[in-house]
């Protein structure tokens, strides 16, 4: 007889293998450590293939999924929630943003933002994160404590970050303590960030391709977020900012670019032929008013497009379920087409797609056997989850990213019945609460 660790009897299933959105009914995921050994209908358990499981969770009256995946974020800036709303972009970053960073981001800082980050991730259903900050090295231990899987990319910039004064000029310090350590961790992978092309020399980026490849890390930058940035590029470089990258060498590993609002088709061709992972932002880009990604084209080149929230200091949520949402809205008004970017399309960039970009599709994105056992389990029995005409019209228009009940990542359950089990909500609250006043009096606006 088959004794799995965990069997989850599922009411309503989308697996997202081969990017497929259909809904199975009635079937059981069985997780043997931490991955998926079989999925199979209830019914022909029952009969033909006799099993036990040491824990058994039905998921009744819910639709259960692949884990969400956030390909953009920076999770420590939930501390910044709601501190420099509805201001021009520049006043945004360097009158608010960037001067409460340099006065206030330091490990703590990092540590009590991330585990806020986090609770919400689960608490949202999101399983596996890629974040851009500063001490990702803190990011990391927070996230692996959470039960998280993440890419945790320690930015690199030109002008001194907050952690460089612990860093006595060697800036890659971070990088190699989490190279060491998570070298071999199935759950995090460590990633080199510089932060975009418009802080960034020629230097700082080769600098970070040639660790980037020494170490066969991945390597993350925003890229072509605003025009201006375009314009600037093409006025110093005669390139587009993709163009710039990739004669820089950033193209030739694995690599993720954060937004691509503004690329041309010229740049879509050489990210094509780059294998290059897309985070989509739009609610971000939306709230910044900086653009629409063009969804489309990027896909049909081949692209990988996945969904990220961007930090909550400009989104002002990380919720991939709402994104999905946007994504999809924002799509259909900009290309005035009803059809630009579907649910479905939008739950494949919320899951499968996403780990794509990532790199992670082997590993999650979908629920197959062998792959980690990442799931989230969403009520559908509330009003606005109701009629099951349409499971995925129903999670990325109706949900509102509510209604998740249990999550499981890496084969460890994590949210149950609503209850986080890895974290402790209350504390992880008052301590980002408390940290308020400090963040109020660092900015200019
Ligand atoms: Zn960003």
């Amino acid at each position: 007889m088959k004794v799995f660790d965990l069997a989850l009897r599922c009411d309503f299933l989308l697996t997202l293998e081969g990017g497929k959105t259909d809904c199975l009914r009635d079937q059981v995921i069985g997780i043997s450590q931490s991955k998926i050994d079989a999925i199979f209908p209830w019914a022909e358990g029952l009969t033909k293939t006799p099993w036990r499981a040491k824990e058994f969770i039905h998921a009744k009256d819910q639709v259960v999924l692949p884990g969400l995946v956030n390909t953009h974020t920076h999770l420590a800036m939930s501390l910044f929630r709601g501190l420099a709303d509805d201001l021009p972009f520049n006043d945004w970053l360097y009158k608010a943003i960037l001067p409460a960073e340099s006065k206030r981001v330091d490990a703590e800082f990092v540590r009590v933002g991330t585990r806020l980050a986090a609770l919400e991730c689960i608490q949202s259903g999101v399983t596996t994160v890629c974040d851009m900050y500063y001490f990702e090295n803190i990011v990391a231990e927070e996230l692996e404590r959470a039960g998280l899987r993440a890419v945790v990319g320690e930015a690199i910039t030109d002008f001194p970050a907050p952690d460089d004064k612990l860093l006595n000029g060697e800036k890659y310090k971070i990088l190699e303590q989490m190279v060491e350590r998570y070298g071999s961790s199935q759950t995090i992978t460590p990633c080199v960030a510089p932060h975009a092309p418009y802080t960034c020399s020629d230097e700082t980026i080769q600098a970070a391709v040639k660790f980037a490849s020494r170490h066969q890390l991945p390597l993350m930058i925003h890229v072509a977020e605003t025009l201006p940035e375009n314009s600037e590029s093409m006025k110093k470089y005669s390139k587009t900012s993709v163009q710039r990258l990739h004669d820089l060498g950033v193209m030739s590993s694995p690599h993720i670019f954060a937004h691509c609002t503004h690329v041309t088709d010229e740049d879509i061709a050489l990210m094509a032929r780059a294998h290059t992972g897309v985070a989509y932002n739009p609610e971000s880009n939306m709230k910044l008013g900086v653009g629409a990604a063009p969804f489309s084209k990027l896909v049909k080149a081949g692209i990988a497009v996945g969904l990220g929230t961007d930090g909550a200091a400009s989104n002002n949520d990380l919720s991939i379920l709402r994104e999905a949402d946007t994504a999809a809205k924002l799509q259909k008004l900009s290309q005035s087409n009803s059809i630009a970017m579907t649910a479905s399309d939008a739950l494949r960039a919320a899951t499968i797609e996403g780990a794509r970009a990532l790199g992670l599709d082997k590993v999650t994105g979908s629920l197959e056997p062998g792959k980690f056992a990442d799931l989230i389990c969403i009520d559908v029995s509330t009003p606005q989850m109701i009629p099951h005409f349409d499971f995925p019209s129903l999670l990325v228009y109706s949900s509102a990213g509510a209604g998740v009940k249990t999550v499981i990542c890496h084969g460890k359950i994590l949210l149950e019945e609503g209850n986080v089990k890895t974290l402790d909500a209350k504390r992880v609250c008052a301590d980002a609460l408390a940290y308020q006043p400090l963040i109020q009096s660092s900015i200019t606006v």
